[in-house]
C-alpha cells in the first residue's frame, strides 16, 4: 500500500529506519530486530541505500522484500540519485517495481570526493521529476528541521522543499533531531511554506559515545544543555549512557506524540535491544 493512502485512513503513523547488513554478513542478521518490530505493527519499514558506487544497493531490494512479503510490513525504498545517470537509475526503478515496491524515498544522496558525481541529477527533485512520468510509486523526501549543512539559509531550504512536495513528494521524514523545538518551529514553517504533506519526525536514540561524535560531524542538530549533560557524565559508562540515551529519546518521542505531528520515525540503527526498549516504552501510546 502506498504511503499516501495510509494517511487518508489514519492520522498518525509509526515507522521505523533500518539499514541492509554488510555484504559479508548474512541478510538474516536483521531478522532479530526486524521480528522486534514487526510486534509494534508498524505503518512502514524503511530501509537505506547505499552511498553512490556501493555494492550493497541490491541488499536493499531484498530487504525491502522480506519486509513487504515474510512480515506483511509496508516498505519505503531509499533511492539516491546523484552518483547515478538515468539508465542506473531506470534500472532500480524497474526492479523496483517488478517486485511490487511502492513507496520511494527520493533522495540526492551526499557529495563524497572517492565517488564521481554523474551530473545528471542534481536534486533529488530531478529524481522525482524524472521518475514520476513513467512510474506509479509513492515519493518521499527527506527534510532538514535545523537545515539541511548546503543550505545558505532557512529560507532557501524551505523554498527547495517546496520544489521537492510541488514535484510530487507526499509525505516528508525528517533528519534526526534532539531538540523538539526545533522540529516543532519547522514544522510551522513548512505550513506558511505551503508545504501541506505530513512532515515525520525522525528521532535516533544516542547509545555510544562514538555514535554522537559521527552525528556531530554529520549533520546540523543542536544539542541542547540536557543532552550534552547526559554524555558528559555518562560517556565512560556503556551502559548508563545507553539507558540515559534511551531515556531522552522516549521522552523526545512522547513529547511528539502528544502534540499535532504525523508520525514518529524511528531510526533503529539494526539494533534489537534499542527497537525493545523503545516498543516497550510507547506500546501503550502509539
Ligand atoms: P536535496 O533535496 O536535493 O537537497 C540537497 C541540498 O540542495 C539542500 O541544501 C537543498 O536546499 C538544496 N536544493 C534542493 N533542491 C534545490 C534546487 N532545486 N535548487 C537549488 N538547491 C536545491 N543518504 C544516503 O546515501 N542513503 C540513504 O538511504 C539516506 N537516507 C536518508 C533518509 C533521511 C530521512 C534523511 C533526512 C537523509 C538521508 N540520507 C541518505 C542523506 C541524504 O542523502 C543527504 O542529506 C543529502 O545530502 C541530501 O539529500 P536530499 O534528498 O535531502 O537532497
Amino acid at each position: 500500500m502506498k504511503i499516501s493512502e495510509i494517511y487518508k485512513n489514519k492520522k498518525r503513523t509509526l515507522s521505523f529506519e533500518i539499514f541492509p547488513p554488510k555484504k559479508d554478513s548474512r541478510l538474516d542478521n536483521i531478522d532479530d530486530t526486524l521480528d522486534v518490530l514487526a510486534e509494534l505493527s508498524p505503518d512502514f519499514i524503511s530501509v537505506t541505500f547505499g552511498a553512490g558506487g556501493s555494492s550493497n544497493c541490491n541488499r536493499t531490494i531484498e530487504l525491502a522484500k522480506k519486509i513487504k512479503y515474510k512480515y506483511g510490513i509496508e516498505p519505503v525504498v531509499h533511492l539516491t540519485c546523484l552518483h547515478y545517470d538515468s539508465a542506473e537509475i531506470e534500472e532500480f526503478a524497474r526492479v523496483l517495481n517488478a517486485e511490487g515496491i511502492e513507496n520511494v524515498l527520493a533522495l540526492r544522496g551526499d557529495k563524497s570526493d572517492k565517488v564521481p558525481e554523474k551530473n545528471v541529477f542534481r536534486h533529488s527533485s530531478d529524481l522525482i521529476n524524472f521518475l514520476k512520468p513513467g512510474y506509479d510509486f509513492c515519493f518521499l523526501g527527506a527534510c532538514y528541521p535545523e537545515c539541511h549543512p548546503e543550505s545558505p539559509d532557512r529560507v532557501s531550504e524551505l523554498r527547495h522543499l517546496k520544489y521537492k512536495v510541488d514535484a510530487g513528494a507526499e509525505a516528508l521524514i525528517s533528519q534526526l533531531f534532539f531538540d523538539n523545538d526545533a522540529f516543532f518551529n519547522f514544522n510551522e514553517e513548512c505550513k506558511i511554506a505551503g508545504i501541506d504533506v505530513p512532515v515525520i519526525p525522525g528521532v535516533m536514540p544516542v547509545i555510544n559515545a562514538a555514535q554522537i561524535k559521527r552525528m556531530i560531524s554529520m549533520c546540523n542538530a543542536s544539542f541542547p544543555e540536557r543532552f550534552q549533560k547526559i554524555i558528559r557524565r555518562y560517556e565512560d559508562n556503556k551502559e548508563a549512557l545507553f539507558d540515559a540515551g534511551m531515556s531522552y529519546a522516549l521522552s523526545q518521542i512522547i513529547d511528539l506524540l502528544v502534540s499535532d505531528i504525523p508520525g514518529i520515525h524511528l531510526y533503529t540503527m539494526n539494533n534489537p535491544a534499542v527497537a525493545r526498549r523503545i516498543c516497550e516504552g510507547i506500546k501503550n501510546i502509539v
